[in-house]
């Protein structure tokens, strides 16, 4: 594991604080550079220059005019945090960081590299935060044990994919550089999945403008089909997403398949329980024609006998979906353990033989915390520790 981070320090002051310019819409950044009495094709270069181009700084700016670059300069930041802290695994495929907001909050992001090998289908997928911390509160989430501080901003959604996108464009130049491939055989951000800390669609508006920046094709054009949102299981913002025009992947976190276990692990079930929540689930595969993919975090004799995997068959029998089965990834202080290997195939067996399509979800970066929000506890502990 190699480690690099800063001196943890105060926030800048709000009144100081300038806003970011990745917060606006596309309309609202076409409407500022045309307050500046600039044309609209000055806000597309702007546009690119900050998700195509990727710049870090409005001097990075080329394309546009000085006295435009340090009109925007006054008004707006580019980046809405600072990395604080970045891990990366020893296997050197899954990097993780740590950023610090304005106003002192922390938040976390994961890059993960698949087919390092020189695979055919080499992917390279981040992992973001939408919330700093979680109000739902599942007992086995390092995130929810932490509780909710607030909405993350669409600027600082998008942000983090710009920063990983970064990491990986200097890496890529370096190994084109060194001989080791050939320009276009090395891929940039090939996917994003909304699974770091927070609940995405309990901050559904930033979530959706973030998506649409991600998505642009002059941007960072990112397919929708690249594109996963992860919901704990909010049934009105299921169903208002199901009437969205983007063809996005939506993971459920589904994690049990009766009241009595769900509720004892995911405080949602008791507004939401499964039968309404499969209910919305099954209309959003109608109304969309895609398959849904139920997370299952498998927690040692809580909800991964062959019971559950019985009863979790019969709840998705006929469902166009895929379970993804994720063996816990055990918290500090949390009473879950992981289940054997064994215990994990018997469950898959069963969900196998009942025709309902699965797979065990790839570890990545596990030396460094990668469950949600643990390296923000981790980060905090170190803090309290080192400040007490
Ligand atoms: N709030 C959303 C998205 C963020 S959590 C949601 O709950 O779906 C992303 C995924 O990580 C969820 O499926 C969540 O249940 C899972 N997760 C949370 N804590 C975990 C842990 N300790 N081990 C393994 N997976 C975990
Ligand atoms: Fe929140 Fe998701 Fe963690 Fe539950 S699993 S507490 S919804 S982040």
């Amino acid at each position: 594991m190699t480690l690099t981070s800063t001196e943890p320090d105060q926030t800048t002051p709000a009144e100081t604080r300038l806003p970011s310019i990745l917060d606006l819409a596309e309309d609202d950044l076409i409407y500022e550079v045309s307050k500046l009495g600039q044309p609209a094709f000055r806000a597309r270069q702007l546009w690119r220059a900050l998700y195509h181009d990727g710049a870090p700084s409005f001097a990075d700016m080329t394309t546009l005019s000085k006295y435009l670059r340090s009109d925007l300069e006054k008004r707006f930041t580019i980046a809405p945090f600072e990395p604080v802290m970045e891990l990366r695994s020893s296997d050197g495929s899954t990097d993780k960081v740590l950023f610090r907001l304005p106003d002192g909050e922390l938040i976390e992001t994961v890059l993960m590299r698949y087919g390092l090998d020189g695979h055919r289908r080499a992917r390279r997928t981040v992992c973001i935060s939408t919330q700093a911390g979680c109000a739902l509160g599942c007992t086995f989430c390092a995130t929810g044990q932490q509780g909710f501080r607030r909405q993350l901003g669409p600027g600082e959604i998008v942000a983090q994919v710009l920063h990983m996108r970064r990491v990986i464009r200097s890496e890529n130049a370096e190994l084109v550089a060194g001989g080791g491939a050939k320009k276009d055989e090395v891929p940039e951000i090939t996917n994003v999945v909304f699974m770091g800390m927070g609940e995405p669609l309990a901050n559904y508006g930033n979530t959706m403008q973030s998506i649409s920046v991600m998505n642009h094709a002059q941007g960072m054009n990112i397919g929708a089909r690249h594109l996963t949102v992860s919901t704990v299981g909010l049934v009105p913002e299921i169903r208002k997403l199901a009437r969205e025009p983007y063809q996005l992947n939506l993971a459920v976190s589904l994690h049990a398949p009766d009241d009595d276990s769900r509720s004892r692990t995911m405080p949602i079930n008791k507004r939401y329980p499964i039968a309404r929540l499969m209910h919305a689930c099954r209309d959003y595969i109608e109304l969309t024609n895609r398959r849904i993919f139920f997370e299952y975090v498998l927690l040692k004799h809580e909800n991964d006998t062959p019971e559950h995997a019985r009863k979790l068959a019969a709840l998705l029998d006929g469902m166009m979906c895929h379970v993804n089965l994720i063996p816990v990834n055990p918290t500090e202080n949390g009473p879950y353990e992981r289940p054997e290997d064994k215990r994990t195939a018997v469950f898959r067996e069963i969900l196998r033989h009942a025709g309902i399509a699965n797979t065990v979800r790839q570890e990545k970066g596990i030396d460094i915390n990668a469950g949600c929000g643990q390296l923000r506890a981790r980060a905090l502990a170190d803090a309290v520790e080192t400040s007490s």
